[in-house]
């Protein structure tokens, strides 16, 4: 008898986890990109002490058919690719299939979902990877994923989580990001019951600044809208005297995706010139649109770092847009910009 043998699921969804599910804010991340992929134009996220007492995403996306639903709790299982070449074109957040069995793993989870507008819908109930429930019920066009007790099981998990405070600070971060790169959606984030977030999901961009960054911030922005052979820029960037101390208020979004770049980060404070104090950031908000080939975004896992296949050129047009702005603004002040 050999000694190897193949895993069986449900310690090999414990460990896919164990990757998937670092902390709260990666089931947030994996319920909100699976409603954005259902084609959602509203999401409501409600969380309970940092996420670790309760996650309840609530969507108006397409649901899940009634047959679908057990299944979409197995490893491997997804709507979204069918076959091998579809790979190379996915427009969608989610591929893997690997999110829902793995948050099943390691918490209680219910889904209640409706892929129909007759009122009828199904609901699943999974402990610890454990089916317990799977009925028909009574639910609105869309899917309600409730995850309460995270790391119930995993003890040795659970004690790595930080304060609450913290756990809510990487969901609220992760929610405003993607609030910035998706006007068109409407968010709301609430935590033990207050509102921490709320967005309209009109498309407008400023409506959005002014709910994660304050009205003033929204105030003092001036608008960039560019485009050449190659690139579209739009977005908003601060005026000169609205800065921050760290960078973490510049958001890129490049072909509707959250990035993290640091050339564009350069780019941008180039295009201030000297009209930056120093060791002060400004606010940005911008979107890049460019051909798919032009960009590269598959350099991390977690996708936050992207290469860009004509750096120089994209950068020197970024510097030189903001910088044209910036010009515009000095040259016409408009007056509902003065406080
Ligand atoms: P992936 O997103 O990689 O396909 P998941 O484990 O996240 O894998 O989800 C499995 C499947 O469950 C998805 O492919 C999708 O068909 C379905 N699904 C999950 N969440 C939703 C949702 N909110 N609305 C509609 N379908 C969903
Ligand atoms: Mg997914």
């Amino acid at each position: 008898m050999g000694k190897i043998h193949v895993l069986d699921e449900h310690i090999a969804n414990q460990i896919a986890a164990g990757e998937v599910v670092e902390r709260p804010a990666s089931v947030v991340k994996e319920l909100v990109e699976n409603a954005i992929d259902a084609g959602s134009t509203r999401i409501d996220v409600a969380v309970e002490e940092g996420g670790l007492a309760s996650i309840r995403v609530t969507d108006n996306g397409s649901g899940i058919d009634p047959e679908d639903c057990e299944t979409a709790f197995y490893r491997h299982a997804t709507s979204k690719i069918v076959e091998g070449r579809d790979l190379f074109r996915i427009t969608s957040l989610g591929f893997r299939g690997e999110a829902l069995p793995s948050i099943a793993a390691v918490s209680k989870v219910r889904l209640i979902t409706s892929s129909t507008g007759d009122g009828q819908g199904r609901k699943i109930e999974i402990e610890g990877g454990h089916l317990r429930v799977n009925e028909e019920t009574a639910a609105t066009r869309g899917t309600d994923f409730l995850v309460r007790e995270l790391f119930y099981n995993t003890p040795a998990r659970l004690k790595y989580m930080k304060t609450i405070q913290t756990e809510l600070g990487h969901i609220s971060d992760y929610m405003y990001r993607l609030a910035l790169s998706r006007p068109d959606i409407a968010f709301t984030l609430r935590h033990n019951g207050n509102t921490l977030l709320q967005t309209l999901g009109n498309g407008d961009v400023l409506q959005v600044i002014a709910a994660v960054y304050g009205t003033q911030a929204a105030k003092a922005m001036v608008a960039v809208q560019a485009e050449n052979m190659d690139y579209t820029l739009s977005g908003y960037v601060s005026r000169p005297d609205f800065t921050r101390a760290n960078r973490n208020g510049m958001s890129l979004i490049v072909n509707g995706r959250y990035i993290r770049n640091y050339g564009l980060f350069q780019a941008i404070l180039r295009g201030y010139h000297t009209l930056l104090p120093i060791n002060r950031f400004p606010l940005a908000v911008l979107q890049l649109t460019m051909h798919p080939s032009l960009v590269d975004v598959n350099v991390h896992p977690s996708k936050l770092e992207v290469r860009f296949s004509k750096e120089p050129e994209l950068y020197s047009f970024v510097e030189e847009e903001i910088r044209g702005a910036h010009q515009q603004e000095v040259l016409i002040p408009r007056p509902a910009k003065q406080q």
